[in-house]
């Protein structure tokens, strides 16, 4: 799925507050009026960003939605046109830092990101966009953005169930770049950095969600993590909750939440080894049974049929995640993904 891309070093700076300074941000790209963009769910935030921007701002369009379809990329391409900016700024999660990856990959505009969320998009050259119900995913230099501002004032608002479940799609990358066919001593150091911050943060931020110094922690956990994953290529965890949000329409960050235990105990059979520093920093006794054990301690979702998948779904999603091969530690077989579904279905705890 992933190719190398030729990057551009990221400028990336962390502090609270850091949202009012985007207009020199925009000055130091050599850059005149910035669209800021955002989901209609954060337009009070693209307006402080627009405010902040004083005459440098060129607009809002707050229409980023999930999946990043090309229609409204489309959209935001002409808006930027009719107002003539020439950067844009996304502030959210990863659905609105996708509409940006998106209008730049189309007209090369530079791009500064504000994330609310610990996805990760921002750190990669990876898009992903849908036509006529199709995702395509796919690796481009124009895609990187050139500034991130990690505010994490911002992340307060995130809600307690949307912080847990966004913190486990990010170590997901972490943990499977752990046994990427490409993995190299940065990328294994990213990944350990990326959960070790989001093992020791995720806790504190859950005791105070208002805590700027925890979310911070977090914040820069995301980063390690997003990194780790524009670096290797993923494997099981990823394809698998591709096919199950695509088939059975769940939603992205409590799918991975929910498959990671399981998907990392899967390998680990095979790669004990590769997978040790997972129960280095999330405790033993194996890496799935340890990621199952941190997940159930943050209150996140465990079960697919909490998300309304039913069982009968289980045979089908099996089928199609086995339908295509790819690189895997372990091998990937029919009855073995049936059994993983199963206990992700249920909730229970990894066998040993
Ligand atoms: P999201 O961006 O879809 O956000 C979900 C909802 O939460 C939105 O309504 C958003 O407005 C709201 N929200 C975000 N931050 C908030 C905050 N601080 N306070 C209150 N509400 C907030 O969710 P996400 O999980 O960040 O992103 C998921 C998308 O990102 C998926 O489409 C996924 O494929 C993509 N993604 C891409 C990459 C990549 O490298 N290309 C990496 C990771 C994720």
């Amino acid at each position: 799925m992933h190719s190398t891309a030729t990057l551009q070093p990221t400028r990336v700076l962390f502090g609270a507050g850091l949202r009012h300074t985007v207009a020199d941000e925009v000055a130091r790209l050599g850059c005149h009026k910035a669209l800021v963009l955002s989901t209609p769910q954060q337009c009070d935030s693209a307006m402080q960003v627009a405010e902040a921007l004083g005459d440098k701002a060129a607009g809002i369009f707050a229409r980023a939605t999930m999946h990043t379809p090309v229609n409204v990329t489309e959209d935001a391409v002409g808006h930027l046109t009719d107002v003539q900016a020439d950067c844009v700024i996304a502030i959210g999660g990863g659905s609105t830092t996708g509409l940006g990856k998106a209008i730049a990959y189309r007209t090369d505009v530079p791009q500064i990101v504000i994330p609310t969320t610990y996805a990760g998009s921002e750190a990669t050259a990876i898009l992903g966009q849908t036509e006529n119900g199709i995702k395509t995913t796919f690796t481009d230099a124009r895609v990187q953005p050139e500034v991130i501002l990690y505010d994490p004032e911002l992340v307060t608002s995130l809600p307690a169930a949307m912080t847990v479940t966004s913190a486990l799609n990010a170590i997901a990358h972490a943990a499977e770049a752990l046994y990427a066919q490409n993995r190299t001593d940065r990328s294994d150091a990213l990944a350990v950095e990326g959960m070790r911050h989001f093992a020791e943060g995720l806790p504190m931020v859950l005791d105070n969600p208002a805590d700027t110094v925890a979310r911070e922690r977090t914040l820069r956990g995301a980063y390690a993590c997003g990194a780790v994953l524009g670096q290797v290529g993923m494997a099981l965890h990823h394809k698998l909750c591709h096919t199950l949000g695509g088939s059975l329409d769940l939603p992205h960050a409590d799918t991975h939440a929910i498959i990671l235990p399981h998907a990392i105990h899967y390998n680990a059979q095979a790669v004990p080894g590769l997978l040790a520093p997972v129960t280095d920093i999330f405790g033993a006794p194996a890496p799935g049974p340890a990621l199952h054990a941190f997940a159930t301690r943050m209150n996140a979702p465990l079960a697919l049929r909490d998300l309304g998948v039913r069982a009968a779904d289980l045979d089908r999603a099996a089928d199609l995640a086995t339908q295509k091969p790819y690189p895997n530690p372990a091998p990937v077989t029919r009855d073995g993904i049936r059994t993983l579904l199963q206990a992700a279905w249920e909730g229970t705890p990894p066998q040993r």
